[in-house]
């Protein structure tokens, strides 16, 4: 065994990192350890719903930690209590389980559509999900996942998942067996590139769902938390979904997730589900600070204006560069560019002082602070628009 030599070594290599150490954040704004400050479009993968270490969610974390850390799983504490009280009174849901990240709630949703259909379906156990759809890095989840570079990883996968095509409603019924137990989607595909399953289609869904008794799951890790302009994105498609999951956002940089499921799913029980740090108060502080936020009606008014002009902006440069489509809802948007130059635009831009991410190669994907403002919407779109004008988007392909 060799020891790392330089403190980069020491951390297990799992994906691509610019050099840079970050230091510092401060609402759309990241500095590192050379005092260089980023305009952040990223903000930790759409987890930052309010910036960096909002004065909100630090208060909060700084006063609960003086109060108490952690009592146990097995024990309730003010501040779940409070999260689930307010998360339920604010959605169509009636009870929470809080996990530590997206993948543990999608995990915890999985295991509950498989005790419903053991109680409630002779043992179906089977969840038809989609082509392109990302619920998560456990193994469950993977196998949930419709990534294509998933697929001949970490073999053999979690039975019981089968792929339906998203928006087409026929690709879904024809998956239905009697083992089906619960459909389950992300209601715009985040990590795929920002694909969006219209409204008329989540309706059919539900119509479909209900007629055959399964459950419908909703995956809001990424759309949840005010991203697309509603608290929730199953809202707009004035539908009611039977579980959902939250993560990313729902802490405000900390880790948090949930399961939340309707009284007739809740079908946990005892020795089912649990965690060590599941509802652990700390954590959950910091969500009952972000959720007083964002709920706030003049707050996702806000949200809807702004993805609006983001998307404006968006299409206008398209239009400069003679790139695609804008796509996507609220502040969660995604711009085409027909070609495989979006890293050489990430490279770039990173130069530059801005954050942005590329889910595909020919794809840039905008996930800022929920209360990013207009200038700061400006000066990232001139970034980009100065990019494309020095290259012209042709000469960036790789
Ligand atoms: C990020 C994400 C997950 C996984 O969340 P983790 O906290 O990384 O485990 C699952 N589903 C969707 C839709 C996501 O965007």
């Amino acid at each position: 065994m060799t020891n790392a030599t330089h403190p980069y070594d020491a951390l297990m290599d799992i994906t691509a990192r610019p050099k840079a150490v970050f230091v510092r954040g401060a609402g759309s704004y990241l500095w590192d350890d050379s005092r260089k400050r980023y305009l952040d479009f990223v903000q930790g993968w759409a987890v930052n719903c309010l910036g960096h270490s909002p004065p909100a969610v630090a208060d909060a974390l700084a006063a609960q930690a003086r109060r108490l850390l952690t009592p146990s799983p097995a024990f309730y504490n003010g501040p779940s209590l409070q999260l689930a009280q307010a998360l339920v009174e604010k959605s169509c849901f009636d009870q929470v389980f809080f996990a530590n990240s997206g993948a543990e709630a999608n995990e915890g949703a999985i295991k509950l559509a498989r005790k419903y259909g053991s109680l409630h379906k002779g043992g179906a156990f089977e969840i038809i999900t989609f082509a392109g759809g990302f619920h998560g890095r456990t193994l469950a989840t993977m196998s949930a996942s419709g990534k294509k570079a998933f697929e001949p990883l970490f073999e053999p996968k979690v039975a019981g998942f089968k792929k339906a095509v998203l928006n087409d409603i026929a690709s879904v019924e024809s998956l239905i067996t009697d083992n089906t137990v619960a459909v389950m989607l992300e209601p715009i595909q985040g990590e795929s590139g920002v694909w969006q399953a219209t409204d008329q289609f989540l309706q059919q869904l539900r119509a479909l769902t209900e007629a055959h008794g399964l459950l419908l799951i909703f995956d809001e890790i990424q759309t949840g938390m005010g991203r697309t302009g509603k608290l929730f994105h199953y809202e707009h498609a004035g539908i009611a979904p039977d579980i959902m999951t939250l993560g990313k956002g729902i802490g405000g940089g900390v880790p948090l997730a949930a399961l939340l499921a309707t009284e007739k799913a809740a079908c946990f029980e005892h020795g089912d589900q649990g965690g060590t740090f599941s509802g652990n108060p700390i954590m959950c502080a910091a969500g009952v600070a972000v959720l007083e936020e964002i709920a706030k009606p003049e707050f996702l008014r806000n949200v809807a204006d702004t993805g609006l002009l983001l998307e404006s902006e968006l299409q206008k440069v398209s239009a400069r560069h003679g790139l695609g489509e804008v796509r996507g809802r609220g502040l969660l948007l995604a711009l085409d560019l027909k070609l495989p130059i979006a890293q050489a635009i990430v490279a770039q831009a990173f130069e530059a002082g801005v954050l942005l991410n590329a889910p595909q190669p020919d794809a840039l994907r905008f996930m800022p602070a929920l209360n990013v403002t207009r200038a700061e919407i400006g000066e990232m779109v001139d970034c980009l628009d100065a990019i494309l004008t020095k290259a012209g988007a042709a000469r960036l392909v790789a």
